[in-house]
């Protein structure tokens, strides 16, 4: 059945006893034995992968059953991307803060755009930005923290996709916009724990809560204990801003009397736990790299926003010392893009080019296109404590998956599929992603909402949020 006929048809759910069976597909499995079917087939029951094989022998197992046939003609398919570090909240803030310095960034730009955002601002938000990263392949993101997590938590609920969701708090911190300045970190605390009971666990089971934290030199001792209490309480994660410029670690060292920063002090308050998404993770010495294998903390790399203003996290370091690494866009105005796709060809080539400064010599071996497929699934997935269920494609596991079309000019000819999913692939060759047994694309058009409807509504949203918060961009070169 063509692709176009599906899309008519409803999508299986979750009481559906209907099988779907995708077969003719080159099938990324990314399962322990790292299986690459060149002919193969999934079967999907309701939200769940039934099997996963070689074409011929899944299509006539599940014969008797009649099951919905769709022929994806060679094309790939390969569990969805997991994107570990994102902050929904600033999609209508791509260009505000381009080309800036990190205190104007911060001061000028973001807070006051964040700060006076509302929750329907914030809905918006989302949904532009899951647009976009659904385009990317993505069926799962971690919210670095933003503001009215029931407005993205809506907005997750109508896009169809899987995400932990994690409110912007800070309790600490100079030049704090007013309306943040003056709450506690018992009540942050609080306010989280009523989100983690009203959403936890909503929309199919797709929202998860997690507990925020923005940074270190935005939170008091007492954030950082509460947190680390409060989310093993909950059996749930923390996101944290971790190690992302010098400064940050000289002023814990000042502060904390510690004898190196940020990643030294977490360990020394008990915070370094496998329960922690520690994003950036770039300014970090060797002993840090051993203290964040130890304790089984996850480190959202994020390349575009790395470059963009904190550095060369030590990636290839941390992955030889046992540190589960993923892949991250970060926000719209720290990456412009907000493709999972483009991060995984940016993280091989930075990482390429730092070893030349760091040794002294090329090493075109550092991160694979293979170790690069499995930072953006596999290791998204235990980033985000959900690799029981997504990550890979294995009976059992969530129907989480998506369809490359390769036959095109970026792509062709391919004669390593693996590293054309990295190397060449563009967003453009994602046509279809499933989510939880749902299509939520197919064949590039967005199932479940209007996309068009979001753009009108993101324009005129970020138009007045701006206003409101008196954000003036200054004009460049010679406007006429
Ligand atoms: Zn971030």
């Amino acid at each position: 059945m063509a692709m176009e006929e599906e899309r008519v048809k409803r999508s299986p759910n979750k009481y559906s006893t209907s099988v779907l069976v995708l077969h003719d597909a080159l099938i990324l499995t990314m399962d322990p034995e790292k299986r690459v079917f060149r002919n193969g087939a999934v079967a999907i029951r309701g939200d769940t992968i039934l099997a996963v094989g070689q074409s011929q022998e899944i299509v006539s197992q599940f014969s008797y059953l009649s099951p919905q046939l769709i022929n994806l003609h060679g094309h790939f398919l390969l569990p969805g991307f997991i994107n570990t570090h994102v902050h929904t909240s600033q999609q209508l803030a791509r260009g505000i803060a381009d080309d800036v310095d990190l205190l104007t960034w911060l001061h000028d730009r973001i807070w006051p755009y964040e700060s006076n955002m509302t929750e329907e601002d914030s809905y918006i938000s989302t949904l532009l930005c899951g647009i976009e990263l659904i385009h990317s392949g993505v069926t799962c993101f971690a919210e670095a923290g933003g503001q009215h997590v029931p407005g993205m938590a809506r907005a997750v609920e109508l896009l169809g996709i899987r995400a932990c969701l994690a409110q912007s708090v800070m309790d600490a911190g100079e030049g704090l916009p007013p309306l943040w300045a003056n709450r506690t970190a018992e009540e942050y605390i609080q306010s989280q724990k009523e989100l983690h009971k009203q959403h936890n666990d909503t929309a199919d089971g797709r929202i998860k809560i997690w507990f925020g934290l923005r940074q270190i030199m935005n939170s008091t001792d007492g954030l950082l204990t509460q947190t680390r209490d409060a989310a093993k309480e909950l059996k749930t994660g923390i996101h944290m801003h971790v190690a992302e410029i010098p400064y940050e670690n000289q002023l814990v060292v000042e502060r904390q009397g510690v004898e190196h920063g940020t990643v030294t002090y977490l360990e020394k308050i008990e915070l370094l736990q496998n329960n922690l998404l520690a994003a950036h993770t770039v300014w970090v010495n060797d002993h840090e790299i051993g203290l964040l294998s130890k304790s089984g903390v996850k480190v959202s790399h994020c390349p575009a926003a790395a470059m963009h203003m904190l550095g060369f996290a030590p990636v290839r370091e941390m992955l030889d010392a046992g540190v589960c690494v993923s892949l991250g866009t970060d926000g719209a105005p720290s990456n412009n893009r907000m493709s999972i796709v483009d991060e995984m060809y940016l993280a091989s080539l930075i990482n390429k080019g730092r070893e030349v400064f760091r040794k002294g010599t090329t090493d075109p071996t550092v991160l694979p296109a293979e170790t690069i497929l499995e930072m953006a699934t596999l290791n998204g997935a235990k980033s985000v404590l959900w690799d029981k269920e997504i990550g890979s494609l294995e009976v059992g596991k969530k129907a989480d998956l998506i369809v490359v079309n390769p036959s095109s000019w970026s792509m062709m000819p391919v004669h390593d599929s693996i590293s054309g999913l990295v190397y060449s692939m563009r967003t453009e060759n994602i046509t279809s992603v499933m989510c939880n047994g749902h299509w939520i694309m197919l064949d590039k058009k967005i199932m479940t909402l209007n996309e068009e409807e979001v753009i009108f509504m993101a324009k005129n949203a970020s138009r007045g949020l701006l206003e409101r918060a008196g954000i003036r961009i200054p004009s460049r070169m010679n406007f006429l």
